[in-house]
């Protein structure tokens, strides 16, 4: 019985002259939108060739048939390199190899190819090479609309399955949705290669990407810079820390979160707060490390190598940034000092360093470790004292003291967690009833103890962690 397939590609096998591939060169598109820039060594092209000569095996290349401005081009799939170096050789790009097997292969039949150029063979040499030799192509059909997402997602999943002998990760899969005005912001702003629609042609720059990409200090295999913005931008919408798993980078993708609109225009979604937000965040990152002081050689900033990391960074100065401090270019030498401090600390993980253990275990990307990470670099860095003026002066608990009795009562209101764990069933897990008593860092009130009026400290001892409901009726009292 057979099986009735829903991704099944019409596929036609044929053997061309290597000639075929040589000319014209602009029908082939040989760095497709889900390709990776790569490049082989001369060496290798020359054992190409030289396989060519030899009749060895070379792997047949998967081409796929597209129509672009009713143009029929070749779109490579796989054999990118096979096919430039073929064309190379045969444009006079570089010489054969001169190697031992070529020379006694020139002795046995009269022949002349070691270690030359293309044009310096005789003719019936150059015939060799441009008819006799033969590769063989897999042409796939029925998938030849670019401008069609299906059949580009199809066009990348066989792509990768050849490449990597697996399926797409979730970043590959995410760059495939090309009509997604997220998927195309993300692409723009943090990918080092790009592809021009208009002539369906690859690019080996991006004109358009952040220079915070470039400081990095992990490469953008596997698409992980573009990763890392989608979880900025997941913090952008949730304002502040968030859930930043995978599976929340698809739905950000599909344009499924907050009210984001897949059919929206680019340049509506681009004036959207969050994406104007996350630009001014890359804006100011790249501003505060591009003249770090521990560079490697090649300009990458030495502590942006996790992404765990970087995105506590990123939801540290983004408090600084956005909430409600003078905070000014003169503190960046100081936010530079203490995160190289910090990333030593790290690096270092000295047994007794509760904050830096704490930070390392939670790593993961979901919401608790994620804001449990920013709540453990927040206290340190203000325990550093970077001298940064909180604007709001009516607050009689300092601003230090106020994330220590945060973190203290873990964002817990006592008088919400006993009115929660009174509404439990007999059933409940208590932990629900603490998840609903947290309260956020932009809604709570740092609250006496003993009264002010009666005498109490403003000291974190007798604070703690109030509502705005209950910090209210507290005082009525
Ligand atoms: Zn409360």
């Amino acid at each position: 019985m057979a099986l009735q397939h829903e991704n099944a590609l019409i596929q036609q096998q044929k053997n061309w002259q290597l000639r075929q591939f040589g000319n014209p060169r602009k029908d082939f598109i040989k760095r497709p939108p889900y390709q990776r820039k790569s490049v082989w060594k001369r060496k290798k092209q020359k054992s190409l060739m030289e396989s060519f000569l030899l009749d060895l095996y070379v792997p047949p290349v998967v081409l796929r048939s597209i129509t672009h401005d009713t143009v029929q081009k070749y779109e490579v799939v796989d054999g990118q390199q096979r096919i430039t170096a073929i064309q190379e050789y045969l444009n006079n790009e570089y010489k054969l190899a001169d190697s031992q097997r070529i020379r006694e292969l020139d002795e046995r039949h009269d022949r002349n190819f070691a270690g030359n150029y293309y044009e310096d063979l005789s003719e019936d040499d150059q015939a060799v090479i441009s008819d006799d030799c033969t590769l063989t192509v897999d042409i796939l059909q029925g998938i030849n609309d670019p401008k069609n997402p299906e059949h580009q997602r199809l066009a990348t999943q066989v792509f990768w399955r050849l490449q990597q002998g697996e399926s797409l990760n979730t970043l590959e899969e995410n760059h495939s949705k090309i009509t997604s005005p997220v998927r195309n912001y993300i692409v723009e702003r943090a990918d080092d290669i790009s592809f021009d629609y208009e002539d369906y042609r690859s690019l080996d720059n991006n004109e358009n990407r952040h220079p915070f990409f470039g400081l990095l200090n992990y490469g953008n295999n596997r698409l992980k810079h573009l990763g890392l913005l989608a979880r900025f931008l997941l913090i952008e919408i949730a304002d502040g820390p968030a859930y930043v798993t995978g599976t929340r980078v698809t739905q950000l993708f599909d344009c499924e979160k907050g009210s984001l609109n897949p059919k929206e225009d680019q340049t509506a979604f681009r004036n959207r707060k969050i994406v104007k937000r996350a630009d001014e965040m890359l804006d100011l990152l790249y501003d505060i490390f591009k003249d770090a002081e521990m560079m490697t050689s090649d300009g990458k900033v030495v502590y942006f190598e996790n992404e765990y990391f970087i995105i506590t960074l990123y939801t540290l100065i983004r408090e600084l940034q956005f909430g409600n401090y003078r905070f000014t270019s003169s503190h960046y030498d100081e936010i530079r000092q203490f995160v190289r401090e910090f990333y030593n600390r790290v690096e270092n993980e000295p047994s007794g360093d509760g904050a830096v253990l704490r930070f390392k275990s939670n790593s993961q990307q979901s919401d608790d470790p994620v804001a449990a990470r920013h709540w453990i670099m927040m206290n340190e860095f203000w325990e550093y004292d970077p001298g940064i003026i909180e604007l709001d002066n009516q607050r009689l608990f300092s601003h230090a003291q106020r994330v220590a009795i945060f973190l203290r009562d873990d964002r817990i209101c006592g008088q919400c967690l006993e009115e929660e764990l009174e509404a439990l069933g007999p059933n409940d897990d208590k932990a629900k009833a603490k998840k609903r008593a947290r309260v956020d860092w932009s809604d709570w009130d740092a609250d006496h103890i003993v009264m002010h009026a009666e005498g109490g400290e403003t000291s974190i001892e007798n604070g703690q962690v109030r509502c705005p409901a209950h910090n209210r009726s507290d005082n009525i009292i």
